[in-house]
């Protein structure tokens, strides 16, 4: 077992679970950067240097087809998507005393759980507008058309693309959310081995995650774009 453990950690690379539920601090992470406010909404807000990089020749390419690309999120810590985000959506969900799977269920729509949101990688980023009517708007269409034509072309993919016409589990749809697959498609992979539900124990709601299958059906699914 301690062998076999060994080798895990060898193969993953220096994975390890800490990072694959954004338990981690990425000023600390060599690997991380912050991005120029240039790109972003946000101030001190990081990602991936490597998916970084690839974003930054996007962006320039997008510019010339008269695209603006922003940044409005990308790398979310394990606390900071449980304190700001789910703790508060569970806890609205206690006015209406209504705490079972169903609220679960409803509330993993939009929000991920804590430990098993793509953005702990610091490989997934949220552009322009996390609404969906920006994204019906003449501009928001004329966006994502150049997203869904261009963005393979820089390692990047919509993981949460539309359900009706593919066989996708999980979130539902986000056309502002894109992630770097060739840095994403191996921390999923990771995820996957390595995490089980008892590191998500802390997270409020987790009595309620078993038959919800959160792992196999909201982390290992993905767009067919990201294949
Ligand atoms: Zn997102």
């Amino acid at each position: 077992m301690v062998l076999f453990s060994f080798l895990i950690l060898i193969f993953w690379d220096g994975v390890d679970r800490n990072f694959l539920i954004g338990n981690f601090d990425p000023s600390k992470n060599t690997d991380f950067v912050v991005i120029n406010p240039e790109f972003t909404t946000k101030s001190e807000i990081y990602m991936h240097s490597k998916a970084y990089e690839a974003f930054k020749t996007m962006y320039k390419a997008a510019k010339k087809d008269g695209i603006q690309l922003t940044i409005v999120s990308a790398f979310r810590s394990f606390s900071y998507q449980n304190n700001n985000i789910w703790e508060k959506k569970w806890a609205a969900q206690a006015k209406n005393n209504q705490h079972d799977t169903i609220t679960l269920y409803n509330l993993l729509k939009y929000s991920a759980f804590p430990g098993t949101s793509r953005h702990h990688w610091g490989t997934d980023i949220d552009l322009n507008s996390v609404s969906d009517q920006y994204f019906d708007t003449p501009y928001g269409k004329k966006v994502y058309k150049w997203l869904n034509k261009n963005a393979s072309k820089y390692g990047y993919c919509q993981p949460y693309s539309d359900k009706k016409s593919t066989n996708r589990t999980g979130y539902e749809a986000e056309k502002w959310h894109w992630s770097y697959t060739p840095l994403a498609s191996r921390f999923q992979k990771a995820h996957i081995s390595l995490i089980t539900e008892n590191d998500l124990k802390s997270v409020k709601g987790n009595e309620w995650l078993k038959p919800l299958n959160i792992l196999e059906k909201y982390v290992s699914t993905k767009g067919t774009s990201c294949n």
